[in-house]
Formats: C-alpha cells, structure tokens, sequence
C-alpha cells in the first residue's frame, strides 16, 4: 500500500473531529469532511496535482491539523517540490504542543527533504536525532546509509551497518564492499599502506567476496608481485568464475610481465574447455583460431551493428554483385562490431546492462546483483 495512504488513514478521524466540532453530529459516515475523500480517491488514482490541490483546501481549512500537513508535504516532495515540502514539513516540526511520536513522524518527512534537496548534513543531523531517540531506528538507519554511500563516507556507512547488523539480511555483503571502496580509493591514489589490512576486513565480512581477490590482485599487480597477484586472479575462478572476465586483461599483463606468454595462451584455452559459457568474453589472442582481431574492416563506409542491418547490407551488396571475399570481410567486422557492442553485465534485479561490471548496481543501487550476460541470452 502506498505509504502516503497511511499517512493519510489518521486525516479520517482528523476530518471527522473537525466536522464534529463545526456542526451537529449526524452519524459517523456524515462526520467525514467530503474532501477528504476526494483527496484520497485522487491519491488512490495516482493523481498526486488534484490530491495536492484538495490536502492544500484542507489545511487551509484547518490549519491545526499536523496530519494533513504531513501527507501535504509528503506529497510536494514527490512532485519533486522539495522546497515547499520543506517549508511545510519544518513548520510541524517548529510546534511547540507535538506529541513525541508525531515530532518523530515530522523529523523523518523532513529529514527525507533534506536528502532529496541534496542538504545532507541536515538531513545527517536530523536522522542522527531520530537514532538517539530510538525512533524508527532501521528506517533511519537505511536512510543514512544511503546517505553515506551516496557522499562515499565509506566508514560511517560500516560503523552504522555494523550497529544495526540484523535488520537487513545482506550487512555483511555490503559491508565487505565498504571495505573494499576504501581499499579500492587508496590503490587508486598510490597510498596503499592500509589496503591489507581493509581487504583483511572485507573478507572478513564476505568470505566469498570475488571482489576482495580482484582487489588483492592489483594491489600485488601495482606493487610488482605478479606472482601473487596471479594467485588472487585465478583463485577468482573457485569463486564464482563468471566474473573472471574483468581480470582477464589483468592476468594477460601479469603473465606478459613475467615473460610467461605460453602460460597465459594454455591457461586461457583451458578455460575455454572448463567454462564453456565464458568462450565469448575470452580476448580474441587468447583464441584457438587468431586472427579476427586484425580482420581486415572492408568497405568505405562504417560496418553495420544490428544483426538486420548487417544482414540488408550484405544482402544489398550481393544483389550488386559485390565478390565473396569482400563480402566475408564486411560480415566479419560486422559481427565483430556486434560482440564489442553488446552488454556484458546485466543487474539481476532491474535489468540495468552496462558493457563494464559495477559492483553497485548504478540503477538501483544495489551490491552484487551485476551477472555476466550470455550473448544467446542477451538475444533470446
Ligand atoms: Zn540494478
């Protein structure tokens, strides 16, 4: 149910007491103020202007009425009205006769404001407040996360997560990504002396963490220490061998810089025979059959990327009795522009598909839900 229904339910029994008090009571039913129910069939419809227009009548009508005021400044902010929502939200929170509970109620909405409006530290504070008091602590405590995974606080995020360990199922998950964002900043500025010990942490956290071995990796890899950083690299595939791809440029510099081609080539093939399903993401050297990527890219005009476009070009081509060698060589780097083209790494959870794997998920922002796209999947 649409939160701002709940929020709403209390405003029943505020425009009932309202009517009470401005005329004879005729029955429960009549007690009702008659907008009230047109605000929430508007709310019912999704028609979050009208609703506004009517909450707004209605407070102007009543203006005592903190419930109204809330689910009016709820509604603002979901229009994206976030000023006005402040206003109206910081208003409740300024009375002097709140309960409690309903102070508690105001402070949320307006700390939700802050976030929203991009006024962190106001909205750090008010939450921080909401904490001490004990209130609404694991709403809270997902909206400051949130927060701080959003100004990249990476510490605060852990100290928070580790408090409230138990309210969400996948702490360790994430916290094990703090780490290693921590340790992940630190390589990439050439600071590295605390990236043991923060990896230490991250597994600690998520044994099964692939990122950790990536992470490990390159920390070796920066350093010079290409054995171990192989070690962490190939150790990757007893972890979840689909997410082997991204390192695959990173293994082919180790063995390069250790002089070990052969190795390299051996191990790649063999990879091909145990993860069949990985053979497509294999960079084109490491291939039984060299050579596509130096294919010759025919033609003067850009290949095709579409598999129809590729198909009417070629087809067109033929009718104008372009020769067969030619004709190989435009279907070659068309299909060449397709694999380089298609998404590699799709979200498990809303489908957002990217060509690089993010550990968060930029689309919802979720931890690990990136998997490897088959390209038979990808087009099925
Ligand atoms: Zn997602």
């Amino acid at each position: 149910m649409d939160p701002l229904l709940w929020l709403l339910l209390p405003v029943a029994a505020a425009s009932g007491w309202w009517a009470a008090r401005r005329g004879p009571r005729r029955g429960a039913q009549q007690d009702l103020h008659p907008d009230y129910f047109m605000g929430l069939n508007h709310l019912l419809n999704e028609e979050a202007d009208k609703a506004t227009e009517v909450l707004v009548r209605l407070v102007e009508v009543d203006p005592d009425t903190v419930e109204l005021h809330l689910a009016l400044g709820s509604l603002f902010r979901r229009r994206g009205e976030v000023d006005r929502a402040i206003r109206v939200h910081e208003n409740v929170v300024a009375r002097s006769s709140l309960s409690e509970g309903r102070r508690a109620q105001a402070m949320l909405e307006l700390g939700r404001d802050y976030a929203r409006a991009g006024l962190f530290d106001r909205a750090e504070e008010l939450f921080q407040g909401l904490l001490a008091r004990g209130r609404y602590v694991d709403t809270v405590a997902a909206h400051l996360i949130e927060l701080y995974q959003q100004e990249k606080e990476w510490l605060k995020a852990i100290e928070l997560s580790e408090a409230v360990r138990g309210l969400n199922g996948d702490t360790g998950l994430r916290v094990a990504h703090y780490w290693c964002e921590l340790a992940e900043e630190a390589i990439r500025h050439g600071d590295t002396a605390s990236v043991p010990g923060w990896l230490e942490r991250a597994q600690q956290s998520d044994p099964a963490s692939v990122r950790v071995a990536v992470l490990r990796g390159r920390y070796h890899q920066q350093r010079g220490e290409y054995v171990q950083a192989l070690d962490c690299y190939l150790g990757i595939e007893s972890k979840d061998p689909l997410l082997l791809p991204p390192v695959f440029d990173a293994i082919t510099g180790c063995y390069r810089a250790l002089d070990r081609e052969q190795d390299a080539a051996a191990w790649f093939r063999a990879l091909a025979t145990r993860q069949p399903t990985l053979l497509p993401l294999i960079p084109f050297q490491w291939r039984e059959d060299d050579g596509a990527a130096t294919a010759p890219r025919g033609g003067e005009a850009e290949p095709a990327v579409s598999p129809a476009d590729l198909l009417l070009d070629v087809r067109r081509r033929r009718r104008a009795g372009t020769g067969p060698e030619e004709l190989a060589a435009r279907l070659e780097s068309g299909l060449q522009r397709m694999v380089e083209e298609q998404p590699n790494y799709r979200c498990a959870d809303c489908g957002f598909s990217s060509r690089t794997l993010f550990w968060q998920c930029p689309g919802c922002q979720r931890w690990s839900s990136m998997r490897p796209v088959a390209w038979q999947q990808e087009n099925a």
